[in-house]
């Protein structure tokens, strides 16, 4: 007997959202289910009849997964090896037909309402432009090309244009200092740097080309830099030779450039991680897995429509960046939002502004955006019209449950889907997030695996655990978008990833499954902290400290103590205006002993100005647990660092404890 549709409600329900031009295959948790099934059952089978459909190839592989996690120790593994394609192909050719006349690129600048947009094929004709122009400053195949600039189009452009040439691009945080960009450009050996005069942020003037000469003196290795002009009243040095204006190199060449066909292999680009725990790693991803796997789960996650606008107001000198506002939106034809600006300027409803104004349906962010906004109350949310937004991502940190309930109920007016995308630069995408609007949400918790992500927690004695459990999270097969290796130094890869746990893919993440098998990540596995024999995460404390209304942020540490093993010590940042007295210690003691359990006690708790984070807006604990081990000459590599004098604050603070 079958059932008349307008009986079932539940399938009304997702056949409404089943909307045209929705190009996620899955819009529910039976077909979630299946697919994630047939990803385990027969992976290359699976990822083959992906790509096939996601990705042009100018000669379609026929060879799926060759390696697993044991054999990168005698090298990288490979996807779809026998399959020959240029990226930008899929990103802008083949987009033309169907979709020339829409917008590809909307861009925001840092005034707010200075927009622009590109269509597929003004995209398509710059990035020919800018290939061609690299190709006569003697820009090739296999080389690599640093990219070190703002939130402009044209970086955007600069990577499809090396991508186009089968040159390897390596994007630096326009952040960072001259060093750090110094370290990059020798250990990836570029020959060229694109850069701009200058880059804007919240009114301010970033020197990145001033900052490129002074990582470049000396660098002999570098035989052009080719300069985007963002602010013509700006004066800066020209090195004769060496440097060269985009709008007298790339404005003047040809339109057409042919594609340099690649191996899927090939590699794509280097980039090197946020450096939150040691030394950055300069990991590689290649052509053919890294788009599939980015084209695959930006239409998935987010469940992609023709006429979405999507946002992503992350930097591309991240991951971030690169993934989901560059490489997966492009390749699935959609329209990207660049932006940018800081969402405090001109005002803290900078981003809601921009909701309103462009009508924007999927928007990703980060944790550390979301708690800073919402310390600022539902009123500069209300004051926009934010009915046009569907799905919100976060990705970067654990969410913690209250900004999560913020952003569901105050932005997303309880009507979105909020997904919380677990991954990393190594993973090159999303591995373990909510699928909307597929997936049962839960405020704090990245949900379950991606079709193609067999999660594996893994005890204390390097043993996988089956059921509800806290442990190591580990991964078990490789996917298409897993980094290959790092660059010039594979054996690093394989220490980095391999050695811990053989056999499986270690990702340094510490995380628990719940009876209904989701995922909750805690933090670092180095931030796990052990306690007279209790295993308790960071991200429990501190998100327990940062529900209480007068405290805006926290990070929590362990430190070698005689009597528990471990202490624990807790640095607090409370709210503009608000005092730290007595009474609001006493209240963050209350809350983590009230959220967690009486094992849980802060043995110091510290109030600081604010915590030392990355370029990338993350907290580097490393340099908090050196303060509270009393080794504060230790810290090892700060060049990541956005502020080290908030780091001299706290190790005066410090030494309270003696
Ligand atoms: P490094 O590897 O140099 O220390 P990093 O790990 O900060 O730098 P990324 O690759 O940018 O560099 O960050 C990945 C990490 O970010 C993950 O390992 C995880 O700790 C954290 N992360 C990302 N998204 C989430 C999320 N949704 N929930 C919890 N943690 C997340
Ligand atoms: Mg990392």
């Amino acid at each position: 007997m079958t059932t008349a549709v307008d009986e079932r409600p539940d399938i009304i329900d997702v056949d409404d959202r089943v909307r045209e031009g929705s190009t996620s295959q899955i819009q529910d948790m039976p077909a979630y289910r299946e697919h994630w099934s047939r990803g385990e059952a027969d992976p290359s089978g699976y990822w083959l009849a992906q790509t096939k459909q996601r990705v042009h190839w100018r000669k379609a592989p026929t060879q799926g997964l060759e390696g697993d996690c044991w054999s990168v120790c005698d090298g990288p593994i490979t996807w779809f090896a026998d399959g020959e394609l240029n990226v930008t192909e899929s990103c802008l050719d083949r987009q033309l037909a169907k979709r020339g006349d829409k917008v590809a690129i909307v861009w925001e600048g840092d005034e707010p309402g200075d927009v622009r947009e590109l269509t597929y094929k003004e995209l398509h004709a710059e990035v020919c432009r800018c290939a061609n122009a690299l190709r006569e400053l003697g820009l090739k195949k296999g080389e690599r090309a640093i990219i070190y600039m703002g939130m402009v189009p044209e970086a955007a452009v600069a990577m499809l244009a090396c991508a186009r040439l089968g040159a390897v691009h390596s994007v630096v945080f326009g952040g960072f200092s001259a060093e750090a960009l110094r370290d990059r450009v020798r250990d990836c050996g570029a020959s060229v740097v694109i850069t701009q005069d200058v880059g804007k942020r919240g009114s301010k003037n970033i020197p990145l080309k001033a900052t490129t000469d002074q990582a470049l003196e000396g660098e002999a290795g570098v035989e052009a830099v080719l300069v985007y002009q963002r602010d013509a009243s700006v004066e800066v040095a020209m090195k004769a030779g060496r440097d060269h204006w985009w709008h007298e190199t790339v404005s003047p060449a040809s339109a057409e450039c042919e594609a340099v066909v690649c191996k899927a292999e090939d590699p794509l680009f280097v980039l090197y991680t946020s450096g939150s725990t040691g030394r950055p790693k300069g990991l590689v991803h290649t052509c053919g897995g890294y788009l599939t796997w980015t084209a695959y789960t930006h239409a998935v996650t987010f469940d992609l429509r023709e006429d979405d606008v999507y946002a992503c107001v992350a930097d591309i000198g991240w991951i971030t960046g690169h993934s989901y506002i560059v490489y997966g939106p492009l390749c699935n034809g959609a329209t990207s939002l660049m932006f940018e600006s800081v969402p405090t300027y001109p005002d803290v409803d900078r981003y809601w502004d921009m909701v309103a104004r462009h009508k924007i349906t999927i928007f990703y962010t980060a944790p550390t955006a979301i708690r800073v906004l919402a310390a600022q109350g539902p009123g500069p949310v209300r004051k926009h019209d934010l009915s046009s937004l569907r799905v919100l991502g976060t990705v970067g940190e654990p969410i913690d449950p209250v900004a999560w309930r913020w952003y569901y109920e105050v932005v997303g007016q309880e009507r979105c889907a909020v997904v919380d995308t677990w991954w990393q630069t190594e993973t090159g995408g999303h591995c373990i997030t909510p699928i909307a609007p597929a997936t049962p949400e839960k405020p704090g918790s990245a949900t379950l695996p991606m079709p193609g992500i067999m999660p594996v927690l893994v005890n204390e004695h390097g043993r996988p655990m089956v059921g509800p459990g806290e442990g190591r999270l580990c991964i078990a097969h490789p996917w298409p978008g897993m980094a290959r290796t790092v660059w010039g130094d594979h054996a690093r890869y394989v220490m980095t990833y391999f050695t811990t746990f053989p056999g499986f893919y270690f990702t340094g993440d510490g995380c628990r499954r719940d009876a209904d098998g989701y995922y909750w990540i805690t933090g670092r596995v180095d931030d796990v902290l052990n306690v007279s024999g209790h295993r308790m995460g960071t991200a429990e404390f501190e998100a327990a400290l940062i529900a209480i209304d007068e405290l805006a942020e926290a990070a929590v540490v362990g430190y070698p103590h005689a009597v528990k093993g471990q202490g624990v010590h807790a640095y607090v940042v409370a709210q503009p205006g608000v005092e730290a007295d007595d009474a609001l210690t006493a209240k963050a003691h209350e809350a983590v002993r009230g959220s967690i359990g009486a094992h849980a006690r802060i043995d110091r708790l510290q109030y600081v100005p604010g915590l030392p984070k990355t370029r990338s807006g993350k907290c580097m604990r490393r340099i908090l647990r050196k303060i509270a081990e009393g080794e504060p000459d230790k810290l090892g590599d700060v060049s990541t660092l956005a502020d080290p004098s908030v780091v001299d604050a706290i190790i005066e603070g410090a030494k309270s404890f003696g």
